[in-house]
């Protein structure tokens, strides 16, 4: 290739470099956008991932992480804002969020705890139990000890019993350790497996709404003792 070519394909890729890296540094500037602003709330309700992150991935049921994380944190804020709690989500819809802008939204709330909400993920279709998780030691322990207890009476995916539990692990996740209230993030169920993917993607939100439901129980217990 002719020394002028080669200089031409350089230029047209450093091009396409930089075109690249602005669409995506819009893309995460555009989760901003989707937060509930101004929002003054008791409970901050953080879905898990969302737009050019999916999460953890069933693909032989279709399932996305972030999808699901958001359908439970819907779910939740019905029930807790029925129950009388003013409730602020980090994201209503599929957009991209860097942990600083779910910490930093959750401080400019005054809210008392701010709950992240994920599926687990493994590639054993079989692996599945709850656990919570927990940054601060003294301010998040507790919180991330009564969502798990919420979240320890759901019903196994597979029809035995309930859930397997994990006994709660401390986490360096800059949203746990930069929120200025308890936080914990609630790695609810295994979105990859099978019993799971079964029932999440069965159409009737059963599963979902299960979710949603020990999440609340275990808000309203803390909530109730502080
Ligand atoms: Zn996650």
């Amino acid at each position: 290739m002719a020394r002028a070519d080669l200089l031409r394909v350089w230029t047209s890729l450093l091009a396409a470099v930089l075109i690249a890296s602005f669409l995506v540094a819009a893309a995460l500037s555009t989760g901003a956008g989707a937060q509930e602003a101004g929002c003054r709330g008791q409970v901050v309700l953080d879905a898990g991932h969302g737009g050019s992150d999916p999460g953890a991935v069933n693909a032989r049921y279709g399932l996305k992480e972030k999808d699901q994380a958001l359908d439970v944190a819907r779910r939740l804020e019905a029930l807790l804002e029925a129950d009388g709690h003013a409730v602020c989500m980090t994201r209503t819809g599929d957009e991209t969020l860097s942990n600083n802008d779910r910490y930093a939204y959750a401080n400019s709330t005054g809210a008392e705890i701010l709950v992240s909400i994920h599926m687990n993920g493994s590639p054993d279709p079989a692996a599945d139990y709850t656990t919570t998780l927990f940054g601060k030691w003294r301010k998040d322990k507790e919180l991330a000890l009564a969502v798990f207890d919420g979240l320890s009476t759901l019903p196994a995916a597979d029809g035995a019993g309930t859930m397997r539990t994990r006994a709660p692990p401390s986490f360096a996740s800059g949203v746990l350790l930069k929120s200025e209230m308890p936080a914990t993030i609630a790695e609810t169920v295994f979105v990859t497996s099978d019993a799971e993917g079964r029932l999440l993607s069965d159409g009737t939100g059963t599963r979902q709404q299960q979710i949603a439901e020990a999440l609340g129980a275990g808000i309203e217990d803390y909530l109730a003792a502080h």
